[in-house]
């Protein structure tokens, strides 16, 4: 494989440089490449402290995408939470509302220099504008200690109304496994699955009751496929806040898994301020549509970085590609 794709030969290379509507994940701006192959379009987009070696499987899955395509679906749609970040009452009542038919949430928690106050607000809006036969999960992103989650949790669930399940209490996956054994409510594994090893330790620590898998960061659709076939955990299919290009690798895995019981977490696309497809894919009555859209030259132009950050990103690819494939 050539070291970079940067070259011609009609392969293509762009550079997005995107802002975040909402900081999510300390993130205002989102970066990263589109890579056209013989198959469509892929998306390579690790985060920006993340090293070769790390993106080494993001730069896999954007090369599936574009050269190899993804195996058959076994459904046509795929349905999806709308995500609440850590605002008040009144916008996280109005997010569930526009979400265009979601109906499962996720409520992000654990949000420094908020209150326990500020988070039951937020789960009693969220649950009121959902209805009694929504789904609410929380999401900590591993920021409680384990005497902190096993205190929180059943004031959530309280105020929630239940919870379908809290995802990534602690960081420690020893701590989701505490945690796991000392409440009723179900853990989900999240930033704790980040390397293709790590579900094993997941399934094998019984630190978790679902597990959340990324295409990029596991390597692609097949690997995660593998993935969820070894584990035998429910699988929810969640997006590393991706363009359109790369959340279509999301909605092929999730329409390619075996089972599928629980919303992904792959209607982010919302979260960009813009987006790199002219049709970007949304959710309709909950739903994302099983397809893939090509990149579009208008929308590339717009969201064309500038020639610094096209300088990173081509360092990156040829960093990875002299480090990790060879
Ligand atoms: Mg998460």
């Amino acid at each position: 494989m050539r070291a970079a794709a940067n070259e011609g030969g009609g392969r293509g290379v762009n550079v997005y440089s995107i802002p975040m509507r909402t900081r999510f994940r300390g993130i205002t701006v989102r970066e990263g490449v589109l890579l056209r192959g013989d198959a469509g379009w892929g998306e390579f987009s690790p985060f920006l402290e993340y090293d070769a070696a790390t993106s080494a499987p993001w730069l896999r899955a954007a090369r599936e995408a574009a050269d190899e395509g993804w195996p058959e679906p076994v459904r046509r749609r795929v349905p999806v939470n709308v995500t609440v970040p850590a605002v008040g009452p009144e916008r996280a009542a109005a997010t569930v509302r526009a979400s265009s038919g979601c109906r499962t949430a996720k409520v992000k928690v654990a949000e420094p220099g908020q209150s326990l106050g500020d988070e039951l607000a937020r789960l009693e809006a969220v649950r009121d504008a959902l209805g009694p036969d929504g789904r609410v999960r929380v999401d900590a992103n591993g920021l409680w200690s384990v005497e902190e989650a096993l205190a929180r949790i059943p004031l959530l669930d309280r105020a929630a109304g239940g919870l379908e399940y809290v995802e990534q209490p602690c960081a420690a996956v020893e701590d989701l496994a505490l945690v796991r054994r000392r409440t009723d409510v179900p853990v989900a594994a999240d930033e704790s699955i980040r390397r293709a090893a790590d579900p094993y330790r997941v399934r094998d620590l019984e630190a978790a009751d679902v597990a959340v898998l990324k295409v990029q960061p596991l390597g692609g659709v097949r690997a995660c496929l593998r993935i969820a076939e070894d584990i035998g955990l429910p699988v929810v299919v969640s997006s590393a806040l991706e363009t359109s290009i790369g959340i279509a690798a999301g909605v092929a895995l999730a329409a390619a898994l075996p089972e599928l019981s629980l919303a992904c977490g792959l209607a982010t696309v919302q979260l960009l301020a813009d987006d790199v497809v002219a049709r970007p894919l949304l959710p309709v009555d909950g739903m994302l549509p099983v397809e893939r859209r090509a990149a579009d030259p208008a929308s590339l132009d717009r969201v064309a970085a500038s020639p610094d950050r096209v300088a990173h990103w081509r360092a990156r690819l040829a960093g990875i590609g002299q480090d990790q494939q060879a």
